[in-house]
């Protein structure tokens, strides 16, 4: 049995589409049900580590770095802006992210 024979490029594309999925239903399932918003961070950052592709930045800001928690701001994260960096604190571990800022 053999796969059909995808790119390194398709592939990573088909990653990001699943990616942006599995946020979306993350965004979705958070208020409803916080367990399963974080599996979903889990599943996407499984596709990003098999694949090697890169998770989008404007979802890096959306879990925590370092427990995985899906993060909403003003509900169990603050963001904050400084010094080229944006600042995110999350309220379930207690820890702080820094994403440099991209000058544009
Ligand atoms: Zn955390």
């Amino acid at each position: 049995m053999s796969k059909p024979a995808l790119s390194k490029q398709q592939q990573k594309l088909i990653a990001l589409e699943r990616m942006e999925q599995l946020f979306q239903e993350a965004e979705q399932a958070f208020s409803v049900n916080k367990t399963l918003a974080d599996r979903y961070i889990s599943l996407a950052r499984k596709i990003s580590m098999k694949t090697k592709a890169k998770i989008p930045l404007k979802y890096k800001r959306r879990f925590c770095k370092h427990c995985y928690s899906y993060l909403r701001p003003g509900v169990n994260s603050r963001i904050r802006t400084g010094q080229g960096k944006v600042i995110i604190s999350c309220f379930e571990c207690k820890k702080f992210t820094r994403i440099p800022l991209k000058k544009s």
